[in-house]
């Protein structure tokens, strides 16, 4: 079954959800604020987060954002105070794939987890990025952790070549600019150097090298940023 991370600060609560949820079948683990959550989720791959937004000094909200920089296509759930119209609103524009108002009825809860990760499952869900090319290898990123395919073969992908490729394949025959770039760079676990702006090209550069034959090109819009496209004649 999947894997889940519980991030909820409320102890009661939290041993509660992750009996039923390891009562479905899951493995869970939990965490009681963001810090442990991103530990957790820099460390283990996951399928599905339940996220309280009313977390103790990094907010929901934040530990949400921080998750999208990185873990495009990871489903989360969030749970939300009754009241806290803006707080859905917000969620849900910050990437929240779901939402629950506490107090919650827990077999509602499993049942909207269980529907969520099946939905993640869809290809067109995040299953896997997939750009089809017109050399019958088509390009395939795994959404959660830095390994990707051409045809059958495996890419050799580091971290930062992954997220910039996600980022093109996400935002294919459109521009993606320096600073969308750098916004996904900034928090992506890594050798720990910060990257020069000189960075950037040759990172460009390696994965033109890495996609020759591929179909696909990286095109230098000047002055806007890159884009990524299909040869198809
Ligand atoms: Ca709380």
């Amino acid at each position: 079954m999947a894997h889940l991370l519980i991030v909820e600060d409320d102890e009661l609560l939290r041993d509660g959800l992750s009996a039923q949820l390891v009562h479905a079948g899951h493995t869970v683990s939990s965490a009681c604020d963001g810090a442990q959550a991103q530990a957790l989720l820099d460390s283990t791959r996951f399928d599905g987060v339940v996220l309280d937004l009313g977390l103790p000094i990094m907010d929901g909200i934040a530990v949400l954002q921080w998750i999208r920089q990185r873990l495009l296509a990871l489903p989360v759930l969030i749970l939300t105070a009754r009241d806290g119209v803006d707080d859905r609103v917000q969620g849900l524009n910050a990437g929240a794939d779901d939402y629950l108002t506490k107090p919650f009825n827990m077999a509602e809860l499993v049942a909207r987890l269980q529907a969520m990760l099946r939905r993640s499952r869809l290809p067109a869900f995040g299953g896997s990025l997939e750009v089809p090319t017109n050399h019958s290898r088509s390009l395939r990123l795994d959404p959660l952790q830095p390994l990707g395919w051409l045809g059958d073969d495996p890419l050799d992908l580091t971290h930062r070549e992954w997220s910039l490729l996600s980022l093109m394949v996400n935002n294919m025959g459109q521009v993606v600019s320096r600073e969308d770039v750098f916004a996904v760079w900034q928090t992506a676990p890594q050798d720990g150097s910060t990257v020069g702006s000189n960075a950037l090209e040759v990172y460009v550069h390696r994965l033109r090298r890495k996609l020759t034959d591929s179909g696909l090109s990286i095109r230098n819009v000047r002055g806007l940023g890159y884009m990524l496209e299909s040869n198809a004649a």
